[in-house]
């Protein structure tokens, strides 16, 4: 876990943010800046850096339905919402360590800037 990792020290509870929900895989917390009304951030727990760094099924599987857990706890699942995980320098990813946003609570637009 490299020691400057803010999403590391989320995961390990040892910067505390209330949790949305978690699983053995990953956790579940709200964005900082939100670009919707909700706003989630799904992470796992141990550091991987990016979706180009993946190499684990289970866990990117795990994640996923983690996702879509926590948009059925905050009232998403009815009207929908959006998964994205900004990849590198061209997809616009500035923390790195691996996450979905799930985005919801309003209509999306598409195509995404
Ligand atoms: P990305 O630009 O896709 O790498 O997304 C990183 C996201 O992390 C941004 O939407 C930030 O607002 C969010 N973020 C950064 N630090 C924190 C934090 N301490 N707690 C919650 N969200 C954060």
């Amino acid at each position: 876990m490299p020691e400057a990792c803010i999403f590391c020290r989320i995961a390990s509870g040892e910067l505390p943010v209330a949790l949305i929900a978690e699983n053995d895989h990953g956790v579940v917390f709200r964005d900082l800046h939100p670009q919707a009304p909700a706003h989630l951030l799904v992470i796992p727990r141990r550091h991987v850096a990016s979706l180009a760094e993946a190499t684990d099924g289970a866990e990117l599987g795990a994640l996923l339905l983690l996702a879509a857990d926590a948009a059925r706890a905050v009232g998403l699942a009815d009207r929908g919402y959006r998964v994205v995980a900004n990849t590198g320098a061209d997809g616009g990813q500035t923390v790195h360590h691996l996450h979905f946003h799930i985005l919801g609570g309003r209509a999306m637009h598409w195509p995404p800037g």
